[in-house]
């Protein structure tokens, strides 16, 4: 078997088409104009890569966007500063706050203090809460809402199926398990602990790979005609490749490329996030 590829870059276009016609029809009928406000701490050229191509996607579906940049030995509490200006900001809709920042910023503590209103990444408590406790009104956070619309808009059923998330993070892993679980998937969460993660993996009809560990996955893990999806960006040589061994794409059903699978729906899903924020923002 060689599996089909599950088209993050196609699929995010016509969410690129949808935003840009919903905005263009916003502004023609004197609404406001959404706004995506990025943070970048630090000099950490994969983040400055990222938010240059978010801030492209953006302009090209008619949303603003606004940089800010803080150095490297910025201090907690003045991202803490630049938060609060954003949250009164009346012309900001979303506000994203680029990962990793440096490992002296307190990031529980910083995203707490986004409104959730504008919350983009749906990461702050209240948003991750409305999503884990499945109420409606929670942001549903980027990369684990690419996901699951990458694999609702190839057709594959989520419904019924055996999902194995690996990795809990609270970015991917753990809300990616939360809204497979939302659209009724049977959801088996792994992480390092995991006794068996071969035994798991095997079961997935749906395999999701968040570890962030080269290789991680091999060919053997993985059950006939599955669809495979592999998020991790890790850098081998200079290269991005995910976490999957040689030859899944032979045992796979469906598989998402790296690059060009996940990566471009965490962005189409972060400009959605951003219209949708200026609509709640504006009340209308
Ligand atoms: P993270 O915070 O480092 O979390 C990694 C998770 O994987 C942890 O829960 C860890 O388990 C688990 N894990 C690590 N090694 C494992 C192993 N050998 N077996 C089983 N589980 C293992 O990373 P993250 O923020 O979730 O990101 C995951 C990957 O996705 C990274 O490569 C990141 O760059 C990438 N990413 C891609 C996108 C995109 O748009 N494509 C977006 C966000 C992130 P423990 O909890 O037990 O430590």
């Amino acid at each position: 078997m060689t599996a089909r590829i599950l088209d993050g870059k196609a699929v995010a276009q016509h969410i690129y088409a949808d935003i840009a016609a919903r905005v263009a029809a916003r502004v023609a009928h004197g609404g406001s104009r959404p706004k995506l406000a990025t943070v970048v701490v630090g000099d950490d050229p994969a983040s400055a890569q990222y938010v240059r191509m978010k801030q492209k996607n953006a302009k090209a579906v008619g949303i603003d966007s606004d940089d800010h940049r803080l150095p490297s030995t910025a201090t907690t509490d003045q991202l803490l500063e630049l938060v609060e200006q954003l949250n009164r900001d009346v012309t900001v809709s979303g506000i994203l706050i680029q990962q990793p920042p440096p490992a002296h910023i307190d990031m529980t503590r910083v995203i707490a203090a986004l409104d959730p209103i504008k919350d983009v990444d749906g990461a702050h408590p209240l948003n991750a809460g409305l999503i884990a406790l499945g109420l409606p009104g929670g942001v549903e956070p980027c990369t684990p809402a690419g996901i699951v619309v990458l694999l609702e808009h190839s057709g594959i059923p989520i419904e019924g199926a055996n999902a194995v998330v690996v990795g809990r993070s609270n970015l991917v892993g753990k809300p990616t398990a939360l809204l497979l679980l939302k659209r009724n998937a049977t959801v088996t969460l792994c992480h390092t602990r995991t006794t068996d993660l071969a035994g798991h993996a095997r079961q997935a009809d749906i395999l999701v790979a968040a570890a962030g560990k080269p290789e991680l996955i091999s060919k053997d893990m993985v059950k006939p005609g599955a669809a495979v999806i592999d998020v991790s960006t890790n850098w081998v040589d200079g290269k991005q490749v995910g976490d999957l061994g040689p030859g899944v794409a032979e045992v796979a059903g469906w598989l998402t490329p790296n690059p060009g699978g996940v990566g471009p729906m965490t962005r189409a899903m972060l400009i959605k996030n951003t219209f949708e924020a200026e609509v709640r923002r504006s009340g209308a």
